[in-house]
């Protein structure tokens, strides 16, 4: 089915971000992951920005996400800023405590968060900070191996068996934003999982749930 996708708003700032009853889908990656052209790939469109794209905003990126033909969106995906090569410690010390640390604690609607990681590169201890702090706050998240078309069927093999091994508890969908594979694979984990959001979500009394999220940085 086709998708429409349409920028809602980026925001540096935990009181800005949008009041929606939508579930949310988090991207997150470290720089040049891969991470635009994996949104722009799953909507058909060139959405997000690319590492080419000069002065790249360290905003979360919000898009509403339609399917073409409904007369409502039915989900909204969230870009985070790409974290450096240094260490993600780094990263939390500054800009995380403000909005994306509160980002991935406390929004309601986020279904699931996406960890895209390059199968090309050796495993990450950044990537493994992220990890460990998703579970300890709770959040479901897969790991989305990037750039998939550039290794042989062998070495393929190999790097999402060393994926596996480092996150074992997850699933890990192999992806190429070139030749598409994964497309298809990754749609049925993101709306699976919007779909049990917004179930637990209709089930939950009239006002119950609290969509603006602009709460304080613990
Ligand atoms: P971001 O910084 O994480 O948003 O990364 P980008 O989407 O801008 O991609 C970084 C670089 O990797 C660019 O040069 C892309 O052309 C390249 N790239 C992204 N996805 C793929 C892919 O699936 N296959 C290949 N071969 N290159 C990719």
């Amino acid at each position: 089915m086709r998708v429409l996708a349409r920028f809602l708003m980026g925001v540096s700032d935990a009181r800005q971000f949008p009041a929606l009853d939508l579930p949310e889908i988090a991207f997150l990656g470290r720089s040049n992951v891969g991470k635009s052209s994996v949104i722009n790939s799953l909507v058909g469109n060139k959405i997000a920005r690319t590492s080419s794209t000069p002065g790249r905003t360290r905003n979360i990126n919000f898009f509403e996400i339609r399917w073409a033909g409904k007369p409502k969106p039915e989900l909204v995906f969230a870009d985070l800023p790409g974290y450096g090569f240094a260490k993600l410690s780094r990263e939390i010390s500054q800009q995380w405590p403000t909005f994306i640390d509160p980002y991935l604690k406390d929004r309601s609607t986020l279904a699931l968060c996406l960890v895209l990681v390059d199968c090309n590169v050796p495993p990450q201890e950044s990537d493994q900070q992220l990890t460990t702090f998703l579970r300890s706050a709770g959040r479901p998240f897969i790991v989305v191996a990037t750039k998939s078309d550039k290794l042989s069927g062998n070495q393929l093999t190999n790097s999402l068996r060393t994926l596996t091994q480092q996150f074992p508890e997850t699933r890990v969908v192999p992806y190429s934003a070139k030749t598409g594979a994964g497309h298809d694979d990754l749609w049925r984990e993101i709306r699976g999982a919007a779909l049990t959001t917004a179930e637990v979500r209709a089930l939950r009394p009239a006002g119950g749930g609290d969509l603006r999220t602009g709460s304080a940085p613990s």
